[in-house]
């Protein structure tokens, strides 16, 4: 058994708590904000805000390869977390859709260009079946199969719950992480074998240069919207997806802003992203707005996640705008190069 301390409670922290404390090792984390759950005020975990699409191929128009691939493998392994989570999460792997207005079919097909397997368009009948409460007429779709959905809210309580054992010390900012432990900012030193960093955006110094990449959305209320799957619809100007959270809930996302403003949602984002997906679906009009929510993606310059291991030594960083998609497949990956847990293994003792 080793004595684990880890530095950030956000997704990456809690999943790493969640493996290793499986693993029957001594995990404390240490996190800046007040307790476990969301504020949505801006601060705190990015790992709230986010929509939770899972979709290896859609995140292709602007990710390299390996990010799919990453992609898949964590896709594999979710339904077998959630499983082994005592809290209800709401995962759903029944592909996505890409959607188009037909006058924007050039710029759609440059992004389509860039997918692997070229998918074809579908049928105005076949669109109408799978999402009847999206507008057909003059709208292309190809549909995404095995791509998906998370319920962050959801998978982050699970994950807090689901480490049994660990010990959480909220309102805790660590000032440094180095091998052997972790120096917290109020000038506590805690020793342990395997120190883990995964503070997000929190962790940026002159070998991390992070930077925040503003993200705005927003919740909606409807009730029996009918929509069935998450929807990215290719536009020239906005990047626009609808994700459905239950039978009367959907999120609306997400901007990408080059900004580290943490203010509220700006009214120029929130109409854009409102006016692009209503004119998909214009059933929308009667939603109800329930929450407008903005985080910054924690990123490094090349927009790569960092998985690194080194004796003692754990940082996991730069989940930039894939946190959900990527993180099962490199936890796994760090907690296997460190020989303190194989996820899966830790999933089926
Ligand atoms: C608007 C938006 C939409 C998104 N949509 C998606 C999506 O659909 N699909 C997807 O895969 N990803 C999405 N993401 C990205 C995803 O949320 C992030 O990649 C992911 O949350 C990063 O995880 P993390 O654990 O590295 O950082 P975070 O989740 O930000 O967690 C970092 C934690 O460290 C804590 N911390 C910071 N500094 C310190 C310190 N000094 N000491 C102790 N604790 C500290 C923070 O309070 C926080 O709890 C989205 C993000 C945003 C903002």
């Amino acid at each position: 058994m080793a004595r684990i301390a880890i530095a950030g409670a956000g997704l990456a922290g809690r999943l790493v708590a969640f493996a290793l404390s499986r693993a029957g090792h001594a995990v404390q984390v240490f996190e800046a904000g007040p307790g476990p759950a969301p504020s949505f005020d801006g601060q705190g975990a990015a790992a709230f805000t986010a929509a939770g699409m899972l979709s290896p191929l859609a995140e292709m128009e602007k990710a390299e390869p390996e990010v799919a691939e990453l992609g898949y493998a964590s896709l594999r392994l979710w339904p077998q977390i959630v499983a082994s989570l005592r809290l209800p999460v709401q995962l759903q792997c029944q592909g996505s859709l890409l959607l188009a207005h037909r006058q924007d079919l050039g710029s759609a097909q440059r992004i389509l260009a860039r997918l692997p397997g070229a998918p074809a368009p579908l049928a105005a009948g076949a669109l109408r079946e799978l999402e009847p409460a999206l507008l057909p007429s003059g709208l292309l779709a190809w549909l995404l199969p095995g791509e998906g959905l998370i319920n962050p809210v959801q998978a982050m309580a699970a994950l807090h719950a689901g480490a049994e054992g660990a010990q959480w010390h909220w309102q805790q900012p660590v000032a440094s992480v180095e091998a052997g432990g972790l120096l917290l900012a109020n000038g506590t030193r805690v020793a342990a074998d395997w120190a883990i960093d995964t503070r997000g955006l929190g962790a940026r110094s002159a070998e991390l240069p992070l930077r925040g990449v503003r993200g705005e959305v927003l919740q909606l209320r409807l009730t029996s919207h009918g929509l069935r799957r998450p929807v990215r619809l290719l536009h020239p100007r906005h990047r626009v997806y609808l994700v459905p959270r239950s039978e009367s809930e959907l999120m609306l996302g997400a901007s990408e802003i080059e900004s580290e403003d943490r203010s509220e949602v700006s009214l120029q984002s929130a109409v854009e992203l409102m006016a692009a997906a209503h004119s998909v679906m214009p059933a929308l009009s009667e939603a109800r707005i329930t929450r407008l929510d903005r985080n910054l993606r924690p990123a490094l310059p090349d927009n790569k996640a960092l998985a690194h291991c080194a004796p003692g030594l754990i940082r996991l960083n730069g989940l930039y705008r894939h946190g959900w998609l990527l993180a099962p497949a490199l936890v796994q990956q760090v907690l296997n190069q460190a020989g303190l847990a194989t996820l899966e293994q830790e999933l089926h003792p």
